[in-house]
């Protein structure tokens, strides 16, 4: 079983009625193995099933020191984002991790970081990360969400980015589970720019993650140049 760690809630930062940016900073004894894309598992101790506490994952924005930044979209009646969205500072967060396999593959010279929805969190952990620094102007951030997005800000996500970086596209999408999406991903992906040496990291809504996978491996990508990571709408396990 995984060994649950703690962290200490160090600062919050309202971005919008459903999203907050949470600052936990890790006890400095703590082992954390990080690297930027990788997420942790907060267990909120809130019982959903007899001996069973909801625990969920959530993605570090940035890692600063012993500092890590994450944010949870709230979702209606959903436990794991309410406990996030209610955390003040104070508050010890149980976790483990991190975790994940969206990290940088530095056998690649060029990284096309392709998300959507919340799993732009995920995206600004690579992009802010010390390993793509490298490979920084080589690399670009696709962003796709709703116009209605709640969870973290445009100006956000743009302050956030470092300096240096290839390019950005934020675009807006057909909301989660819209039937316009299909097409969507597959556009998006015939518009991705495919360059021998790129890897491409998908991250975010599984509907359009895996059409864009399957549409870019059509294309001639390789299974090899693609990681991916999915948030909500996974495909149910045969
Ligand atoms: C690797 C990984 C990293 C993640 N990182 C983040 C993160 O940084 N920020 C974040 O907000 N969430 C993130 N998530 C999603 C998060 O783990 C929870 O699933 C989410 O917060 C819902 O949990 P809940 O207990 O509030 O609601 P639940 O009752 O568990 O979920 C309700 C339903 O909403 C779906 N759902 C989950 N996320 C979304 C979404 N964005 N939009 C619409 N429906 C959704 C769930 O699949 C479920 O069907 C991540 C998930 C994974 C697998």
């Amino acid at each position: 079983m995984a060994k649950s760690k703690s962290a200490l809630v160090t600062n919050t930062v309202k971005i919008n009625d459903r999203c907050q940016l949470v600052n936990l900073r890790l006890n400095n004894e703590t082992e954390f193995s990080y690297a930027g894309g990788k997420y942790i598992i907060v267990n909120s101790g809130i019982e959903i099933a007899p001996e069973k506490t909801a625990k969920r994952a959530y993605s570090i924005i940035k890692k600063e020191g012993d500092n890590v930044l994450l944010s949870a979209l709230q979702l209606k009646d959903g436990v794991g984002s309410q406990f996030i969205n209610k955390l003040v500072v104070g508050d010890e967060v149980p976790f483990s991790g991190p975790w994940g396999k969206l990290t940088l593959q530095k056998d690649h010279s060029h990284h096309q970081i392709i998300a959507t929805d919340t799993g732009i969190s995920a995206a600004l952990g690579l992009v802010t990360s010390n390993e793509i620094q490298p490979y920084l102007s080589k690399s670009k951030l696709f962003w796709f969400r709703p116009e209605t997005n709640q969870f973290l800000s445009d100006n956000f996500v743009l302050e956030t980015l470092p300096e240096g970086l290839g390019d950005v596209t934020i675009q807006s999408i057909a909301e989660i589970n819209d039937e316009e999406r299909q097409g969507q991903a597959q556009e998006i992906a015939n518009h991705i720019h495919r360059e021998a040496g790129t890897h491409y990291y998908l991250v975010g809504d599984g509907h359009m993650v895996l059409t864009i996978k399957d549409k870019l491996i059509s294309l001639g990508v390789t299974e090899e140049q693609i990681s991916m990571e999915i948030f909500f709408n996974k495909p149910a396990k045969p």
